[in-house]
C-alpha cells in the first residue's frame, strides 16, 4: 500500500505525519519527496549511502542549425531562444522533454546531461535533493519513486501546494493523508489540495494539526464536503518540545503509536 501525505500549506506538519506514522508501522518504507527541503532525516538521523545523481538532458544545438526557430516555438518552458546567428539555450528552464530534437528538421539537436540533484538513502528510507538554483524537481521526485518497494508499506512526503511535483509525488498513492491546520490559510490551501486530488483521482483524509489554534472551518468545510477527518493532533507543548529536538513525538509518546496505526486501519 501507498500512503502519500501531503498539504497545501508548507509548514503544516506534513513530514511530522509522514515521520510518525513510518515509525508507527511494521515493515514501512519511507520516501522523502519534499525534495526542495528534505527534512525527515532530520528525525531519522540515518547515514544516506548509496547517493545516485539525477540528470535531465538539455539540447546542445550543432553547426548544422540554419536557426529556423522550430525549436523555440515549440518549447513550452521558453528554454529556447532564437536569434539572428545564434540559438540560445536557458539550461536552467529546460524540463529535458526531448521535444526540441523531434521538431528539428536539420537535425541540428543532440543532448548533454545536466545534473540537477541526487537520491541518497538505504533499505526503508530514501529522500531526493534538488540542487540549490535549480526550478525543476519533478525528475528528482521521479527518482525518489523509482525506490519504491511494494512488498512494503510506503509512505511518502510530498512537497507542499499543488504544483507539477506534488502531482508526481502523489499519482499512483492508494491513499493522501491532506495535513492542514485550523486557520484560514490551512483551509484556502487546503480546498485548492482537494481539487488536484479530485482531478489526480486519488482518495484522500485530512489530519487536522495544531488543534486548538484557529477556529473550525477546516472541520465545517470538512464535513459540508464530506471529507473524511483521520485525526487531530493538538497544539501540545510536549510534541512541539520534541519537535524543536528533532525527535518524532511517537518514539517518547507511545499512546501515539497506536493512534497512528488506528489512522491505518482506517484507511485500509
Ligand atoms: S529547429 Fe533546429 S534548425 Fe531550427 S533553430 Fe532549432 S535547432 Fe536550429
Ligand atoms: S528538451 Fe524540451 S524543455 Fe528542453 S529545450 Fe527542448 S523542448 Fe524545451
Amino acid at each position: 500500500m501507498i500512503i502519500s501525505v501531503a498539504s497545501g500549506k508548507g509548514g503544516t506538519g506534513k513530514t511530522t505525519v509522514a515521520v510518525n506514522l513510518a515509525l508507527s508501522l511494521e515493515d514501512t518504507e519511507l520516501l522523502d519527496c519534499d525534495v526542495e527541503e528534505p527534512n525527515c532525516n532530520i528525525f531519522l538521523k540515518k547515514k544516506l549511502k548509496n547517493v545516485e545523481d539525477v540528470s535531465i538532458p538539455v539540447p546542445i544545438i550543432n553547426e548544422k542549425c540554419d536557426f529556423c526557430g522550430k525549436c523555440s516555438e515549440f518549447c513550452e518552458y521558453n528554454a529556447l531562444a532564437v536569434m539572428k546567428g545564434n540559438v540560445l539555450v536557458f539550461k536552467e528552464l529546460c524540463h529535458g522533454c526531448g521535444g526540441c530534437k523531434l521538431v528539428c528538421p536539420k537535425d541540428a539537436i543532440t543532448y548533454k546531461e545536466r545534473k540537477i540533484g541526487e537520491v541518497a538513502g538505504e533499505d526503508n528510507f530514501y529522500q531526493g535533493k534538488l540542487n540549490i538554483g535549480e526550478a525543476i524537481a519533478t525528475p528528482i521526485v521521479s527518482a525518489v519513486k523509482k525506490k519504491i518497494k511494494k512488498e512494503k508499506t510506503v509512505i511518502i512526503d510530498s512537497p507542499p501546494g499543488a504544483f507539477c511535483p506534488v502531482i508526481e509525488a502523489v499519482s499512483g498513492s492508494d491513499y493522501c493523508l491532506l495535513v492542514t491546520e485550523p486557520t484560514p490559510f490551512g483551509l484556502n490551501d487546503l480546498k485548492i489540495a482537494v481539487e488536484v486530488l479530485k482531478k489526480i483521482d486519488v482518495p484522500y483524509g485530512v489530519i487536522i494539526n495544531r488543534e486548538g489554534i484557529g477556529d473550525k472551518r477546516v472541520e465545517e468545510y470538512c464535513k459540508k464536503n464530506n471529507v473524511p477527518v483521520l485525526m487531530k493532533i493538538p497544539h501540545d507543548r510536549k510534541i512541539a518540545e520534541l519537535y524543536s529536538k528533532g525527535i518524532p513525538f511517537v518514539l517518547e509518546m507511545p499512546e501515539w503509536k497506536e493512534k497512528f496505526r488506528g489512522l491505518y486501519g482506517a484507511i485500509r
